[in-house]
């Protein structure tokens, strides 16, 4: 074979942590729920919350459905990466799986609100990617909120007027999708991840590799 130095690239990596967040209904979950099936070493993060499961939603899938007593215990614990109140109901990250995930060479992505990816990324800079969903247009954001009918025309509300203070967060993010065609905005997620899995310092095996192929100079 070839390649005398083994494979180090596919085990040595230093795990990212790909934060991806959009106002409600721009695509979010839907992309990020296709990466994590289609890159093995991609985990997603499942978060803790107090709002009610919405209709299909199941305990441990989509999020870990607490009473705000059990959540407010887990923050007092400190089991929780960060937390933030968003329309009234606490979301946040356990931070156990997430920390085993990184420790067996794993990415993490986190479907998650501005606050929460802000405060990710202030611990953990170097590791944080931050990725976030824009719509094509408010209009077609609204009928893929009211295509969903999972939701309340109340709910409904107040997730439009909650994506407007979504959106104005912008520009704090490495990675700007327009979403409007799902194959191509997943394709760009994709590259996206991709290129960062690339940085020399995600990859600690770099320098050994050079050198053994430098050794191996004729
Ligand atoms: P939804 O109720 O539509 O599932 O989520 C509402 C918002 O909460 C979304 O913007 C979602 O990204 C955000 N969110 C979900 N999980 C977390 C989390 O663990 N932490 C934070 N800060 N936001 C989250």
């Amino acid at each position: 074979m070839s390649d005398d130095h083994g494979r180090p690239w596919e085990t040595q990596r230093r795990g990212l942590l790909l934060l991806v967040s959009s106002p409600s209904g721009a695509g979010k979950t839907s992309l990020s729920r296709r990466l994590v099936a289609d890159y093995s070493d991609m985990v997603l993060s499942i978060s803790a919350t107090t709002r009610a499961p919405r209709p299909g939603e199941q305990e441990g899938r989509e999020y870990f459905f607490k009473t705000r007593e059990a959540f407010e215990a887990m923050i007092a614990a400190g089991e929780l990466l960060e937390w933030a109140e968003v329309n009234k109901n606490l979301y946040g990250t356990p931070k156990a799986p997430v920390m085993a995930a990184l420790e067996t060479g794993k990415d993490v992505l986190f479907d998650i609100d501005w606050q929460g990816a802000a405060q990710v990324a202030e611990h953990a800079p170097h590791d944080s990617v931050r990725v976030f969903i824009l719509p094509p247009s408010w209009t077609d954001l609204s009928r893929r909120l009211h295509a969903r009918a999972q939701d309340s025309e109340a709910v409904i509300r107040a997730r439009l007027d909650l994506g407007k203070q979504e959106i104005e967060r912008w520009a704090a993010y490495d990675y700007v999708i327009v979403n409007k065609d799902f194959d191509r905005a997943y394709a760009d997620l994709g590259h996206i991840y991709r290129a960062e899995r690339m940085k020399p310092g995600r990859n600690p095996w770099l320098p050994g590799f050079v050198d053994s192929l430098l050794d191996e100079t004729i």
